[in-house]
């Protein structure tokens, strides 16, 4: 449906004698509706999207001018109905959203109605990238037998992906083995500029393209000046359903990028300063936008490494505004010359063409930053913001080892750092007397790869039984700061070919000294699109980086979610033996805790090169600054200075590397090109036929029992904790991605239902099953219950089923607070008994709660384990929306309260009074403790369901509910 109101409605040309229409910004301004050329660039994209979707319902004209009347401080309280363009999944997040769209069509069926009208109105694209695992790295042969594993692991969750790609019109996959979603995304997805579909009106209509994703990192496409950022997979599917995405107005904080990079530094570098100068500015929940002589330098794969760290630095989104940078880009990586010629014309119709300089813009804050000042970086060894100076890395590893874990430290003392672990010839000596290798291990190990055996294909997870054979000989010694794993991993620098090639040529350097990389390193390379393969290879970098055993794993994520895969029997055995801080080196974009492997405690984000240049140290206690990384066949010292590649080699070998026709050639007709893809069958029909017995796929509970009428809302009482945290709480530790534990509920579960240990596969990959992941929630081994002393694990303390506030009311408070002194089980087994007693669960938390990757498990599991409020000091952005589009009440203690300070222990029994009909965004309500003595306590704290939408999704039980009763009111 086409409107024009202010007369916006225009034309421009095209480029090929045509022209095409759109919704003209400069229209609306010269209509007298607010200063929009004023307006940060990444708002007027948004107001761009709200001016051409008004329809007078979800979008109205008061929403048009509010956005065009954007002021760069005030409250924010108004929130922006936002209509995109398109949708990009990967398959971690994908699968449980395609299940649950599936589960919807289901209920549509069971209500009688035409499961059609669950469909996509938006594309949607899903790259499969996130399974992929490397149990085989350091060989030739690495790549096709972890792309062999990962096709027999996941099976199910590609067949049903298939069932997907025919029961919806507009679901398109990319298949495993062509790379990583945001790197697919910006080398082909992204076109910048979208038209019309044949038959909408108005025709041959022109608008920006624009996103949101299953993926934090999704913002790294800001960099080609594309608006779009991560969103819980919840949220996604109402977006797929027609319903905008809302949020907040946002704060748009400038960053005035000046001065130029200096030799030596990359743009990795660049990023890891970036990310470490806005978590300063405190920038969560804000836009930010880089403007400036210094931005327009930039080539956009710079761009796009700084925007891809924005969940590092919490924004919403780290935006780069179009200009000839964007449609070079574009046209390098293969996009039409018409295309090309169409997309810069739009956006200079737009004015929209260029990056700002100082003056030109409003920003809500300034923030500036010399390129000239960044120095050689890495980050770690906890945290992507705790950036160190190269040269400083070698301190500040001994300093992390000392300091307190509280502080962020390994709590080790100083006469420690001195221990050294000689792996033998015999290995570890296994309590059989044998080895934890069988035989067909054994050649490979010699052989100086890193292979597993069948019985080690699951990431990270711990060793099976032994077998008695004899131990394979792998040498060397490990002390703590031994590098461990060293990957090029990420499609935060894969997408750079800079960097990529400085790899490269930094191993060729190596190599031509004569230098070699021990084989304790678990070495990895893993591009996020087979153009780096090609590239790699046309400028003869390929052997070089395959002599010092950085071989092709895959094309996928692999460390950088966590999929680094298993250690050497011998190596893992004498670090959990002997409790070794050892190291990895990645050029990931996060490094929290247990993410890159459970027992590698220390892990430092770094370019390639560095990664390169650290596996052949092989310990991170070094200043590569002045101390050699090591000795060359001539007997000499070899400095990371003498293999450095200067600007001028990088540049030289990108201009023979990078050609548009590869980029057309690899990316087109993925399925002919990925025949293990094609032979896996698929069912068809509109609904999915779901299979009582598999462990992968089930029909999650969220539409049982669904019925057209929305519950009400009311207050909650007689709550009891099922878990209290301290600050920074991940979403990894909420509903972990990586290993599943036999002796956890959800292995148990897995035995129980027949599933060897092998094939128990990562959480990741078991996001379709609910049983499973309920499970796992609050079960990553390193989370920390204070209801037990912040002993790690997945535990809590169970306090009886006795507490029954309702039939004695308010007055004559008398609280059976069950066994005292509680009783200690998992955190599984003490909700489903606390939901077998009608007991609602409480969660208290410190800071950052929900921090890290998006992922709304960790929402769907919270409520799955009966959870119905949150309440924490600050929430991360997507995991408070995803508990509110899950039912979950999310509550904020005000400034100075916490659990620490009101010294909650779990004993407490908790109320939330006021909570009725009336309830309104982010206004307060009372949290009332019951102590275990009797004493009563009322704390005021904030409601932060921040939007009416929100209080509409609560209201209904959540998004999909609330979706799924406007779409079947219309059937
Ligand atoms: S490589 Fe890392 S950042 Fe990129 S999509 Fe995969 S997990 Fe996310």
């Amino acid at each position: 449906m086409s409107h024009n109101l202010f007369n916006t409605l225009q034309s421009f040309d095209l480029g090929n004698g045509k022209q095409g229409k759109f919704y003209s910004l400069p229209a609306l301004e010269a209509a007298g509706v607010g200063p929009i050329s004023r307006l940060p660039v990444s708002v007027r994209i948004v107001l761009e999207s709200v001016l051409r979707n008004c329809d007078g319902k979800k979008v109205s004209e008061a929403n048009i001018k509010e956005l065009a009347n954007w002021k760069p401080n005030e409250a924010r309280t108004a929130e922006i109905p936002f209509v995109v363009a398109r949708i990009v999944l990967q398959d971690f997040t994908g699968v449980p959203l395609l299940v649950d769209l599936a589960a919807m069509r289901t209920a549509v069926a069971k209500l009688g109605k035409n499961p059609k009208i669950i469909e996509p109105l938006v594309p949607v694209d899903l790259v499969v990238d996130h399974s992929v695992q490397v149990d085989f790295s350091g060989a030739a042969d690495s790549m096709a037998r972890n792309l062999d594993l990962e096709f027999s692991r996941n099976r199910e969750r590609y067949q049903f992906l298939k069932w997907g790609m025919q029961a919806f019109d507009t679901f398109k996959v990319v298949p495993p083995g062509i790379g990583i979603v945001h790197q697919v995304n910006l080398e082909y997805l992204a076109k910048g500029v979208l038209q019309s579909a044949p038959g909408e009106t108005p025709a041959a209509l022109y608008y920006p393209d624009t996103l949101v994703g299953t993926d934090s990192h999704t913002t790294m496409i800001n960099g080609l000046g594309i608006v779009g950022w991560g969103v819980g997979g919840i949220e996604a599917e109402a977006g797929m359903l027609g319903q905008p995405v809302y949020f907040l107005t946002p704060d748009v904080v400038g960053v005035h990028l000046t001065g130029a990079i200096r030799e030596g530094v990359t743009a990795t570098d660049l990023a890891l300063t970036v990310t470490q100068l806005l978590r300063k500015t405190k920038v969560v929940g804000k836009f930010v936008e880089f403007f400036g002589p210094g931005a327009a330098e930039l080539p956009v794969v710079d761009r796009a490494m700084i925007a891809n760290m924005a969940p590092e630095y919490g924004a919403t989104m780290g935006f780069f505004p179009i200009d000839v940078e964007c449609v070079n880009y574009l046209r390098a990586t293969g996009r039409s010359d018409a295309h090309c010629q169409l997309y810069e014309n739009y956006y200079k119709a737009q004015g929209l063409w260029g990056i700002p300089q100082p003056g030109e813009i409003d920003y809500s804050q300034v923030v500036e930053l010399d390129l000239g000042s960044v120095r050689p970086s890495v980050a770690g060894p906890k945290r992507p913001q705790d950036r160190i100076e190269l040269g400083n890395l070698r301190r500040e590893f001994f300093n992390a080892f000392q300091r307190p874990v509280a502080e962020n430290g390994f709590g080790k003392s100083r006469a420690d750092f001195s221990k050294v672990v000689t792996l033998t010839a015999s290995g570890p000596v296994h309590p059989s007397g044998g080895s934890q290798e069988p035989v067909s291990q054994q050649k490979a190990l010699a052989a100086g790869t890193n292979p597993v055996t069948e019985r080690e294909m699951v990431q990270n997870r711990p060793s099976p039984e032994p077998e008695p054979v004899a131990v394979p000989p792998l040498k060397g010694k490990i002390r703590h700061g031994s590098v461990l794993i060293a990957a090029i991993t990420s499609c935060t620098n894969t997408s750079n070919p800079s960097v990529m090639l400085a790899a490269g040529l930094l191993a060729k350097k190596a190599v031509e000294r004569g230098l070699k990389v021990s084989p304790v390193v678990k070495t990895s390379l893993a591009p996020g699109s087979r153009v780096v393969t090609d590239y790699l290879k046309k400028t003869g970098l390929t052997p070089y980086l395959n002599k010092l055993r950085f071989n092709t794993v895959g094309y996928g994520c692999t460390t950088c979610i966590g999929n680094s895969g298993p250690l050497h029997p011998s190596v893992e055995e004498a670090v959990v033996k002997n409790d070794l801080v050892t190291a990895s080196v990645l050029s990931g974009n996060r490094n929290f805790e247990a993410r890159v492997h459970q027992n590698v405690k220390s892990n430092f984000l770094m370019s390639p090169p560095l990664v390169v240049a650290f596996a052949l140290a092989g310990r991170v206690d070094i200043d590569l600054s002045c101390e050699p990384l090591g000795t060359g066949k001539d007997g000499e010292p070899v400095y990371l200075a003498d293999l450095w590649p200067t600007l001028q080699e990088v540049r030289d070998a990108m201009q023979s590397a990078l050609k548009p026709e590869v980029f057309r050639k690899l990316y087109k007709d993925f399925a002919a090109q990925n025949p293990k893809w094609n032979e896996i069958p698929a069912s068809v029909g509109n609904v999915y036929e779901w299979d009582a017995n598999s462990t992968y796929i089930q029909e999650p509970p969220f539409f049982t029992d669904f019925t057209m009428r929305p519950g009400s809302i009311r207050s909650i009482t007689g709550a009891r904790a099922l878990g209290i945290f301290g600050d920074s709480v991940t979403t990894d530790h909420i509903s972990p991605a990586g290993a599943i534990k036999k002796s956890s509920p959800a292995g148990k579960f897995l035995g129980d239902n027949g599933v060897e240990f092998v094939d128990f596969n990562s959480y990741g990959s078991r996001r379709g099953n609910d049983r499973i992941m309920t499970r796992g929630t609050f079960a990553n081994v390193r989370i920390k219950n204070l209801m037990l002393g912040g002993e790690e694990g997945g535990n809590t303390l169970y306090f009886g089923d006795e507490v029954d506030l309702g039939e004695v009311g308010d007055r004559d408070l008398l609280v059976s607070f069950g066994d005292s002194a509680g009783e200690k089980m998992s955190i599984y087994d003490a909700a489903m008994k606390y939901q077998a007693s009608g007991t609602p669960l409480i969660i208290l938390a410190g800071q950052e709660y929900g921090t890290g990757s998006s992922r709304d498990w960790a929402a769907k599991g919270t409520n799955l384990l009966g959870v119905k409020v949150v309440v924490a000091q600050s929430f991360e952005r997507i995991h408070r929306s995803n508990l509110v589009g899950m039912g979950v009440l999310p509550l904020q203690f005000k400034e100075g309260a916490s659990a620490l300070a009101l010294k909650l222990d779990g004993t407490e029994v908790y109320d939330v009074v006021g909570l009725d009909a009336n309830l309104k965004p982010q206004q307060d309500l009372t949290l009332k403790i019951t102590r275990k003595d009797g004493s009563v306590e009322n704390i005021a704290v904030a409601c932060r369901i921040d939007t009416p939408i929100e209080i509409d999704y609560y209201q209904h039980g959540g998004i999909l509910p609330y979706v799924l009763r406007q779409l079947v009111a219309k059937a």
